[in-house]
């Protein structure tokens, strides 16, 4: 076992604290890394206030995960020490149901195992993510860094393990390309990837948000063009034009005007999942125009690889604001705020000097 320094919740009620625990050692296939960066999801806060239920405490969150391998298990041939892998939300799945067959381990009928807040299959201890200076991951989940990335990209790398994977998926498997015409909902974590890697596919896309503020820098991200969604006369010319919208946003809002967006045929996809559910779109928005509603969660981890070269090859990366790990709590209360472009990133270098 290795003794290792991490940040957790204690209770839902408590802010992050450091917290020592003990990794295992590695099995035959596992990988143990040095974490370099950790992405701050909001997920992450979620589980930490208990906001989804079902947190099991401490808890310790994270799950864009930058790292160097230090050691393998006996039966690793594909990492060895020193190489630069990532692990993102899952840790493991039971590998033989039709969705892990298909390489949708998220979807695993049986159980996906979480980066935290799960329970190993083999000892049943919980899982503890990434704010912490090491982690240990069975080799079938961990991916490797494509070498295009620098040294410097590392941290804007970190969140392509969530929000980068949560928005190429859909993104792909609803065949956004050239001459594709994409909404995207929200100009948050997920938003800010969905619209340079929807631009980086070839798409036309057209960003939606409610703030003023937000339309010089959805341009500077890609967007050929933004529409504030409170002014109905801007939503009214938008109608009817699109191929597919990518909701990002995880509040609770009317769905209709979105839906009104797409073509026939057009798919409305939700990546954010609200506290309380949405009201429930108006069933002649979906049946004139045989438009679909659907959701996504994440993305495959043989998915998760081909997006992290997509992006090498793009040049896509995060824009992130790095902090050191005992700023977390109030980083949390920044990211309520939406006071963040884009992306939180904690430095790991700054729990390891402690
Ligand atoms: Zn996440
Ligand atoms: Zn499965």
């Amino acid at each position: 076992m290795t003794q290792v320094l991490g940040y957790a919740a204690k209770s839902a009620t408590t802010p992050l604290a450091p917290f020592s625990f003990q990794r295992r050692d590695p099995r035959p296939g596992d990988v143990q890394l040095d974490i370099l960066y950790c992405g701050v999801c909001h997920s992450d806060l979620h589980v930490a206030r208990n906001e989804w239920k079902g947190s099991i405490y401490p808890v310790v969150p994270g799950h864009e995960i930058i790292g160097k391998v230090l050691q393998v298990g006996k039966d690793v041939t594909v990492f060895k020490p020193g190489d630069i892998v990532a692990v993102g939300c899952m840790v493991d799945s039971c590998g033989t149901c039709r969705n892990c067959q298909d390489h949708l381990q998220q979807y695993c009928n049986e159980e996906t195992i979480y980066t935290y807040n799960s329970r190993d299959k083999h000892d049943q201890t919980m899982t503890y993510g990434g704010y912490s200076t090491q982690v240990v991951v069975d080799q079938k989940f961990v991916l490797r860094v494509p070498k295009e990335f620098k040294e410097s990209d590392y941290p804007g790398v970190a969140p392509l393990l969530c929000a980068g994977i949560t928005t190429y998926s859909p993104l792909r498997h609803w065949n956004v390309g050239k001459g594709s015409r994409v909404a995207v909902v929200g100009l948050g974590g997920l938003g800010h990837m969905a619209v340079k890697i929807a631009h980086a596919m070839g798409a036309y896309v057209v960003l939606f948000t409610t703030s003023e503020g937000k339309v010089a820098d959805a341009k500077r991200l890609g967007a050929d063009e933004v529409v504030i969604s409170k002014n109905k006369e801007e939503m009214a010319k938008q109608a009817n034009l699109f191929d597919f919208v990518l909701n990002t946003v995880a509040a609770s809002h009317d769905l209709d005007p979105f839906l009104g967006l797409l073509k026939r045929d057009g798919t409305m996809c939700l990546v954010g999942v609200p506290e309380v559910s949405h009201p429930s779109p108006s069933v002649g928005q979906l049946i004139f125009r045989r438009r679909q509603l659907a959701g996504s969660l994440i993305g495959g981890i043989k998915e998760t690889q081909e997006m992290l070269e997509f992006c090498a090859k793009h040049q896509i990366t995060a824009d992130i604001e790095m902090i050191p790990m005992d700023k977390i709590n109030e980083a949390y209360e920044r990211m309520l705020k939406s006071d963040v472009k884009y992306r939180f990133v904690i430095d790991m270098a700054s729990l390891k000097a402690k």
